[in-house]
């Protein structure tokens, strides 16, 4: 099993397929050396971006992760508002590797858009070689993105069973490899799946410590809304994006809608305040990708955030979410270089209609089909951004989805039918609609509203 703790990381925008997985990567390449001894004797590194991380790495600021990345700098510590300071910092002829090893560094020379290069395993490839004196190779690794901030390197995506370092050792307490056995679980322990996944987290560390995390990740969601709704201006990356959270919030609070009309308006503003905040390079937590950071946060603030019992229903909520959201990660994909917008927006959207279902008091069953419902009314949704920019369509696509996975769970509970399609299969349909989908809508920006709407 995999854990939410994983599922859900606190990291820096745009990316987490294209910014936070490729800083893990190169900080990963560069760790390495200096446990094997090797860091004092690197004379100068070079990172081969392939496939999706060459045709949307600028806009997705793949570049400067890797640059991060080697710096030693990681997603969940690094502070934003530090980055343009720490990229000048390395722009001048030479990089600090770990934060210690100096060596010549020109990024254009080595950091290569290997556009021409089809990566074998994952559309998101990255080859990372370090040399020694007289440009003696000391290490060439090839490592893949594969979605959510998850990592691999290329042996083990060929082996799956240890894929991206997180699967536990140890068997979880109330193991699942499908919808169906989760609800299963549920029946024969008496127990809601928030509880099964609470139950699967002990493998990881004791429960206190699942619950503090769940609580970061919580307070990091809030902070990045509450930052969103007060930041104005225009997005970075010349599409001449304005932030359009802050003019919602005012007009909400200045003039109140009728009750609706409120509840969409303030769903769309939490949301398009996360990713507003995402395509800024902001703070935010995958949930499930940061591309589809928004949906989440948005239906947990509008559902979650008063009341004495606001912490534990939030919490609850988030257990759900994520319970859901491993089986998409196991048993398809969250990567929009694989599945198109689907496998991030129609993820997130399905988790968030579970979690809502759940703090709604639905059973396992009208949870599942919540989820269920939430991904169906999303297949075959494609990823085409302008520019190659996190901003168009991915900031209204989180306003629909946050939305839409209310609509879900709403229609859900209002069911007491087992629902003609299964959870299962319309996670299935989801994995056989991504591979089906051309490569032109899976985050390359060669088809779609990245070729029909102008870029600048
Ligand atoms: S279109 Fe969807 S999958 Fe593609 S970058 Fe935007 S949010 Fe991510």
């Amino acid at each position: 099993m995999l854990s939410i703790l994983h599922l859900f990381r606190i990291g820096i925008g745009p990316s987490s397929s294209h910014t936070v997985g490729p800083m893990r990567i190169a900080r990963r390449f560069v760790a390495a050396l200096a446990e094997a001894g090797k860091l004092g004797d690197v004379r100068r590194v070079a990172i081969e971006l392939q496939g999706s991380l060459a045709l949307t790495g600028v806009g997705h600021g793949s570049v400067n992760a890797c640059v991060l990345g080697l710096m030693g700098l990681e997603p969940d510590s690094v502070d934003p508002d530090a980055v343009p300071a720490l990229l000048a910092e390395a722009g001048a002829g030479e990089i600090r590797l770990l934060g210690t090893q100096p060596v010549p560094f020109d990024r254009g020379r080595d950091i290569v858009l290997a556009c021409e290069v089809v990566p074998e395993l994952h559309p998101n490839g990255m080859r990372l070689r370090a040399y020694g004196e007289d440009a003696a190779p000391l290490a060439d690794e090839t490592w893949y993105s594969t979605g959510g901030g998850f990592i691999a390197s290329a042996r083990q995506l060929a082996a799956p069973s240890a894929d991206d370092l997180v699967a536990s050792p140890v068997r979880a307490a109330l193991p699942y490899a499908s919808g169906a056995e989760l609800l299963q679980l549920c029946e024969t322990h008496d127990r809601d799946i928030a509880a099964v996944v609470l139950a699967n987290e002990a493998v990881w560390r004791p429960e206190a410590e699942t619950l503090a995390g769940i609580d970061r990740l919580l307070a990091a969601m809030r902070a990045c809304i509450d930052r969103g709704l007060t930041q104005e201006g225009h997005l970075p990356g010349g599409l001449q994006v304005r932030r359009r959270a802050p003019e919602l919030w005012r007009k909400l609070t200045a003039a109140p809608a009728n009750e609706a009309e409120a509840l969409m308006d303030r769903l769309n503003l939490f949301a398009m305040a996360v990713n507003e905040e995402n395509a800024a390079g902001g703070r935010v937590v995958t949930a499930p990708t940061n591309g589809a950071a928004g949906i989440i946060p948005a239906v947990l603030r509008q559902y979650c955030s008063d009341g004495e019992r606001a912490q534990d229903q939030a919490r609850r909520f988030l257990l759900t979410a994520g319970g859901i959201g491993i089986l998409y990660k196991q048993r398809a994909s969250i990567s929009g270089a694989e599945m198109g917008c689907q496998g991030e927006v129609g993820v997130a959207c399905s988790m968030a209609a579970a979690g809502l279902a759940a703090v709604w008091g639905g059973t396992p069953q009208q949870v599942a089909a919540a989820a269920e419902i939430g991904m169906e009314h999303n297949l075959g949704l494609t990823c085409d951004p302008v520019g190659g920019l996190v901003q168009i369509p991915c900031i209204e696509r989180n306003a629909i989805g946050a939305v839409k996975a209310v609509n879900a769970a709403r229609l859900a509970l209002h069911s007491h039918e087992v629902g003609k399609v299964s959870l299962d299969q319309v996670i299935e349909t989801m994995r056989q609609t991504g591979i089906d989908m051309s490569s032109k809508y899976k985050e390359t920006s060669l088809g779609g509203l990245a070729v029909n709407v102008a870029a600048c």
